[in-house]
């Protein structure tokens, strides 16, 4: 489950796993907000419900909007192709979206921004170990590594526990 993270302004600012989201917590960083009724953590001694929503507190904001490129991930890769197959434009269920190696790994292709993109598994299926050219596919975009983000974008399945925080326009 992901965790959404707003600013001490209650803006929602990203998206990031519940374990990261602990480690701010642990850290003094974050308050939770809101937690997932049903899901639930266990430490050696202690269980707690797993955060849906965490807020900035004090003046941490700052450190955390600086740095570099986000980071290469599963679920930063479905955010940068705004949840869609790169080859049909299929919306993708979060959950069962898979990694496509333009350049197929047995190629030499490497697992990286540049080579990687969301996509359906039926054209994951179709495409196998082969270049969108030898598979007669067409990427709708070239991928490459994202300045920033989106948090959102309009068919974003996102947890109920979010719902108040996210702007209308896009709930
Ligand atoms: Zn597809």
């Amino acid at each position: 489950m992901d965790t959404l993270v707003l600013s001490s302004a209650y803006q929602p600012m990203a998206q990031i796993s519940w374990q990261r989201a602990i480690s701010m917590w642990v850290a003094g960083r974050v308050e939770i907000v809101e937690e997932y009724e049903d899901r639930f953590v266990a430490t050696v001694n202690k269980v707690f419900k797993m955060p849906a929503v965490i807020r900035f507190v004090g003046t941490v904001l700052k450190r955390y909007h600086k740095g570099k490129n986000p980071k290469f991930s599963r679920s930063n890769v479905f955010l940068r192709d705004r949840g869609r197959c790169q080859y049909c434009s299929k919306v993708l269920n979060k959950s069962t979206f898979t990694l496509d190696h333009v350049l197929p790994a047995s190629k030499g292709g490497k697992r990286s921004w540049e080579n990687i993109v969301s996509s359906c598994p039926p054209c994951n299926q179709r495409k196998r170990n082969r270049t969108p050219a030898e598979a007669g596919m067409r990427l709708i975009k070239q991928p490459s590594a994202p300045s920033v983000l989106p948090i959102f974008f309009d068919t974003y399945q996102f947890p109920n526990k979010w719902k108040n925080y996210i702007p209308n326009k896009i709930r």
